[in-house]
């Protein structure tokens, strides 16, 4: 299926403002992860870079001055230099770019290097989302992640002096015998390097990855749900202590420092993709390049990617994805939006909702409907209780 004739033809023009791009190349496969990532052994950096060059200009016309780019992958600093220069060449020649554009790129920390840091931020990136994980080399290795955990404050240290302004640390918890103590050591650690933005994530079992295999063959144990509860709890603490923020159900930012990129699918707002495996999403439509190198690189209809999944929205579905993802960020949903186009539930929307809020679970604010801290360690189920009646 091509993007042109599904969903491009006529859109031309539309002014889209957030781009996405996948770089799907890994050292090796983490154990938890479901990304698309490969460990190449082909060297097929440089046909995957002609390839992203033209599908660039190909999504180029659909799109506006650029308010957010997100560069995620695999891991997009594995990319050598001279590749980065071209991509970031040709971005600056077929996109405009609006006054302060956020543009991120997600960094291993044993791949940052002056030389990287310094052709990223000529290129217009102006942030870093570096994957730490944990700072406890036994945890590291129980996830399968190689690097050395002092690795991560130099790669700070180098995208600060290369003049890249914002960095962001990933963390993970609920690690196989990870205790309390070690993941709060491990967040303050994290706040020791200056930053104002952190992802935390709780571990998870994918299906299909090495971490569940390995966890069904007994392994080792999930992390007990009690001591889940009180890692999440004491992320709260801790942050807030340090000025930062809970905006997302696992991101943390100093007032200002939320990742604009992020916030616009939690919006559920509209943004291109390419590389493979990369999800777009424009108004009301979404689709997802397919995944697998080879067949990516080796099809070509004017640039444009083949796609899958390509899909209008309908109505009943978007509002309940509005509502899953709505409450997933701090500021929730629109209430009267919502109702609205619950059409004939409404009502019974509003009272689902008025029961979460007598429980302590959601506040009604400003017209929104958002968790409580309490709320949120039980999002997933409030959500799919509101969802249950759209
Ligand atoms: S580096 Fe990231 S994308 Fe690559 S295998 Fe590990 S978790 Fe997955």
């Amino acid at each position: 299926m091509v993007l042109r004739g599904v969903w491009g033809a006529g859109r031309e023009g539309t002014g889209v403002t957030s781009l996405y791009l996948h770089v799907p190349f890994c050292f090796h496969k983490c154990h938890y992860c479901d990304f698309y990532s490969i460990v190449d052994k082909q060297d097929r950096q440089g046909v995957f870079t002609d390839r992203l060059l033209r599908e660039l200009g190909a999504l180029a016309e659909f799109a506006g001055p650029l308010e957010t780019v997100f560069v995620g992958g695999g891991t997009p600093t594995l990319l050598r230099v001279e590749l980065w220069e071209r991509v970031l060449g040709a971005m600056r020649e077929r996109f405009k770019f609006a006054e302060g554009c956020e543009f991120t790129v997600e960094c291993n920390p044993e791949t940052a290097t002056p030389e990287l840091f310094q052709v990223l931020q000529a290129g217009g990136v102006n942030r870093v989302s570096i994957g730490a994980q944990s700072f406890e080399s036994r945890h590291l290795k129980t996830l399968e992640r190689w690097h050395d955990p002092a690795k991560v404050f130099r790669a700070v240290e180098l995208a600060r002096g290369a003049g890249i302004e914002r960095q962001s640390l990933d963390l993970i918890w609920g690690v196989p015998g990870q205790t309390l103590g070690e993941w709060e050591s491990d967040l303050r650690t994290a706040l020791s390097a200056g930053t104002t933005h952190l992802s935390c994530y709780s571990l998870t079992y994918e299906q299909g990855t090495a971490m569940t295999a390995r966890l069904n063959r007994g392994e080792f144990v999930k992390t007990d749900e009690d001591v889940d509860a009180d890692m999440f709890e004491r992320t709260l603490e801790v942050l807030r202590g340090a000025g930062l923020e809970r905006y997302e159900v696992s991101n943390f930012a100093r007032p200002g420092d939320e990742c604009r990129h992020n916030l616009v699918y939690w919006r559920q707002g509209d943004w291109l993709a390419a590389g493979p495996s990369a999800s777009g999403h424009v108004a009301g439509w979404r689709w997802k390049n397919v995944a697998r190198l080879d067949d990516w690189i080796g099809f070509d209809d004017g640039g444009f990617a083949p796609v899958m999944d390509v899909e209008e929205v309908e109505p009943r579905r978007n509002l309940r994805e509005r509502i899953m993802t709505g409450l997933r960020i701090v500021e929730g949903v629109e209430v009267e939006r919502a109702v609205l186009d619950a059409g004939a539930r409404g009502g019974e929307l509003r009272r689902v909702a008025g029961l979460n809020v007598e429980r302590g679970l959601m506040v009604e604010r400003g017209g929104r409907w958002a968790l409580t801290d309490r709320g949120f360690m039980v999002g997933d189920a409030v959500a799919a209780e509101m969802m249950r009646v759209v």
